[in-house]
C-alpha cells in the first residue's frame, strides 16, 4: 500500500507589496487546486490571524495586513458570501482593547476596505467535542471560528520561547477564548504535554487550509520580542502539522526539536522529517536559514519527569527584567502569570523562580518587550549563550 505524503506548497514572496503577495498567494495555492478547492460560492469563511499583542506590522509580531488583504480577496473571488477575520489575543482583553489590537496591526483597516468583518472571538463560545485526542476530547472554542463553513489559519513564522516555534498548529491556540488560554499553562505546564494539548486542539479546530506568512518572520526571543528576519516565502497546506515540518526546517530547526511537530509525529499526524512531506511549488530548501536564532532548548526533556522538574528549575531559561528603565509598571506581566509568580516591587516585577513554571507568558505579553529569557550562568558559560545564532 502506498502511503500518501501530506502536501505543502511553497511560493517565493519577496515583499508585502500587494501585487507581489497576491501573485505569490496564487502560486502557493495553485498546486493545491486554488482557493476554489477550499472555498465554494456562498460559504462563510473565517480567517484566524495571529494578533498576539498591540504591535505595528513592521515588528513582525502579527500576521501582516497586506497578506490578510490578499487572502480576503482570494476568498471573495472564490465566491465566499462572508469573510470574518479574528483571533483571541493572549492576556486580559476587553472588546475595546482587542479592537485596538486590530487597529494597530493594520488588519481592521484592511477588513473595512475589503468588506470583511472583524470578529472578536471571545464574544461567543461553543463546546466542541472531537475524536482522537491524547489529553482532551473537547474544548471551548470561539464560535465564529469553528462555526464557519471554512476555517483558514494564517500564522506567522516565528520562534516561541516555550514551544520553540509557532506555526500552523500553535496559531490555533487563539481559538480558545480569553483567559482560558492562561489556564492551560496551569493544567499542562510541561512543554511536551502542552504540545499534545495543541495537537488535540488542531484536531478540534480542523482547519481546511493553513497559509503561513513567512515573508518576514521573527527569530530569537519570539513570539514577540525577537528581531524581524526576511525569509521571503508563503507556505500553504491543508495539513498544519506537515506545514510546520517544512516551516520549522526553513527556520533552521530539526523539526523533531519543535514540541508540536514531535507530538504530532508521535501520533502519526505528521511526518518526522521533511522527507515525509510532498513539497510542491518553489524549491523550499533555498529558503532554509541555518543561522536563524533559536530560543533556548529545554535540555531536561529526556530525563524522568521528577528529575526533569528539579533540573528544569536550574537549567531552563528564566524570565528576567532585561531593561528596567523601559518598564512602565503596567502590571500586564503580573496580571497574566498563571501561577502568581510575579509581584510588583517598587514599580518593577519581581519573579519567584520557585513558583515560576517557565511558561513565558510574561515575556510574550509585556507590551514594552522588556522581559527577556536568561539561561542560568553555567548553561551560558558551558553550552550556549542567550538567543544565540547558530554557527
Ligand atoms: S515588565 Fe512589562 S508587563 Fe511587566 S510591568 Fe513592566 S512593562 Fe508592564
Ligand atoms: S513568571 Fe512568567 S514564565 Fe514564570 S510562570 Fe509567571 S508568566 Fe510564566
Amino acid at each position: 500500500m502506498t502511503v500518501q505524503r501530506p502536501r505543502v506548497s511553497v511560493a517565493a514572496c519577496a515583499s508585502y507589496d500587494l501585487d507581489t503577495v497576491s501573485t505569490a498567494l496564487q502560486r502557493a495555492l495553485d498546486p493545491l487546486g486554488g482557493m476554489g478547492s477550499f472555498v465554494s460560492p456562498g460559504q462563510r469563511v473565517f480567517l484566524k490571524v495571529n494578533l498576539l499583542m498591540k504591535a505595528a506590522p513592521e515588528r513582525a509580531v502579527t500576521t501582516h495586513p497586506e497578506f490578510v488583504r490578499a487572502v480576503i480577496r482570494a476568498a471573495f473571488a472564490a465566491g465566499a458570501a462572508d469573510v470574518a477575520v479574528g483571533d483571541s489575543p493572549g492576556g486580559r482583553n476587553s472588546a475595546a482593547s482587542t479592537r485596538a489590537l486590530f487597529e494597530t496591526s493594520g488588519i481592521a483597516a484592511v477588513c473595512q476596505q475589503e468588506g470583511a468583518r472583524v470578529s472578536l472571538l471571545d464574544d461567543a463560545v461553543s463546546r466542541v467535542s472531537f475524536q482522537g485526542g491524547s489529553l482532551y476530547s473537547s474544548f471551548n472554542l470561539g464560535s465564529e471560528a469553528v462555526g464557519a463553513d471554512v476555517l483558514i489559519s494564517l500564522p506567522k513564522l516565528k520562534t516561541h520561547g516555550f514551544m520553540m516555534f509557532t506555526g500552523g498548529v500553535k496559531n490555533l491556540f487563539g481559538c480558545i477564548p480569553g483567559l482560558e488560554k492562561a489556564q492551560f499553562h496551569l493544567k499542562v505546564p510541561d512543554r511536551q504535554d502542552f504540545a499534545e494539548m495543541l495537537v488535540d486542539l488542531m484536531l478540534a479546530c480542523a482547519p481546511e487550509l493553513t497559509i503561513m506568512d513567512a515573508v518576514i518572520g521573527m527569530e530569537g526571543d519570539g513570539p514577540a520580542g525577537g528581531p524581524p528576519r526576511q525569509i521571503g516565502a508563503l507556505l500553504a497546506s491543508p495539513d498544519p502539522a506537515a506545514l510546520d515540518v517544512i516551516a520549522s526546517a526553513i527556520a533552521g530547526f530539526d523539526p523533531m526539536d519543535v514540541y508540536t511537530v514531535r507530538a504530532a509525529a508521535r501520533r502519526g499526524l505528521a511526518p518526522a522529517s521533511p522527507a515525509g512531506v510532498s513539497v510542491v511549488g518553489d524549491d523550499w530548501e533555498r529558503f532554509v536559514m541555518r543561522d536563524f536564532a533559536h530560543p533556548a532548548r529545554d535540555m531536561s526533556r529526556r530525563l524522568p519527569p521528577r528529575v526533569a522538574r528539579w533540573v528544569r528549575k536550574r537549567i531552563v531559561s528564566r524570565p528576567v527584567l532585561s531593561d528596567p528603565a523601559g518598564c512602565t509598571a503596567c502590571r500586564t506581566c503580573e496580571q497574566n502569570c498563571p501561577v502568581s509568580a510575579i509581584t510588583m516591587a517598587e514599580k518593577r516585577p519581581a519573579f519567584d523562580y520557585d513558583t515560576c513554571i517557565r511558561c513565558y507568558c510574561c515575556q510574550e505579553l509585556c507590551p514594552q518587550q522588556v522581559i527577556g529569557l536568561r539561561r542560568p550562568w553555567a548553561v551560558r558559560k558551558f553550552f550556549v549563550p542567550d538567543a544565540a545564532r547558530k554557527a
